[in-house]
């Protein structure tokens, strides 16, 4: 696989924004997140082990696993964080790994989005890295309109990230999203003429 696009940034930076738009183009996008979700829903087959694991009350009124309750046993249990990531890695790393095999023929160029590229060093997978940036106070701005998330989760999530200096160190390409999403689209049209005309077989 050699034309994969990995693409990042911190959170409510516009990763979605950006994203929808590159489909909207007819790139292929597979998103990491999506695909972690996955690995504790539905037939997963992770679902057993986590019960047996952390017991009953990981089950929510529908007998799903409860994410938060979850998120919450992880985050003052680095032990259990360990365990559960023991799990779920080699899980999201196959069913990532088999996306990204199937999609690469579609196009001339396939898009890996995930919000922790660099710090679960899934930049491996990847020929080039495109960060979406904005200021922190946009950030937590734009997140918390969107999901009403508490200041305090938001910077909780933030901390689990890199700073945003570390990652634009990291960034091949950079979109600026600090002004309005016509502003962001431009950009993107602009790369993605770019990404097209790239001879991605050489640029490994
Ligand atoms: P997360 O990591 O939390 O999933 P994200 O990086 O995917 O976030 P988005 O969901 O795309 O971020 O954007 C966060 C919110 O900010 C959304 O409500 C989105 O519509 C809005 N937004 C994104 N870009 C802009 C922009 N340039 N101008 C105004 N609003 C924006």
């Amino acid at each position: 696989l050699n034309n994969i696009l990995g693409f990042t940034g911190g959170i409510g930076s516009g990763k979605t924004a950006a994203t929808n738009y590159f489909q909207q183009l007819g790139v292929p996008v597979i998103d990491a997140d999506v695909i972690a979700r996955q690995a504790l829903e539905g037939d997963s087959a992770l679902i057993e082990p986590v019960k047996t694991h952390f017991g009953p009350n990981i089950l929510n009124q529908q007998g799903h696993i409860d994410r938060s309750a979850l998120r919450e046993i992880i985050f003052s249990h680095p032990e259990e964080k360990k365990w559960l990531e023991n799990l779920v890695h080699p899980w999201v790393r196959e069913a990532l790994l088999a996306q990204l095999a199937a999609s690469s023929p579609l196009f001339h160029y396939i898009i890996l989005s995930s919000p922790l590229l660099f710090e679960t060093h899934q930049d491996q997978w990847v020929q080039r890295c495109l960060v979406i940036d904005c200021p922190e106070a946009l950030q937590k701005q734009r997140a918390s309109q969107r999901d009403l998330h508490s200041p305090e989760s938001i910077q909780r999530i933030m901390d689990q990230q890199l700073p945003r200096p570390a990652r634009l160190e990291r960034a091949d390409d950079i979109l600026d999203n600090s002004l309005d999403l016509h502003h962001l689209y431009a950009q993107i049209d602009r790369l993605h003429h770019f990404y097209m005309h790239l001879d991605w077989t050489t640029h490994a």
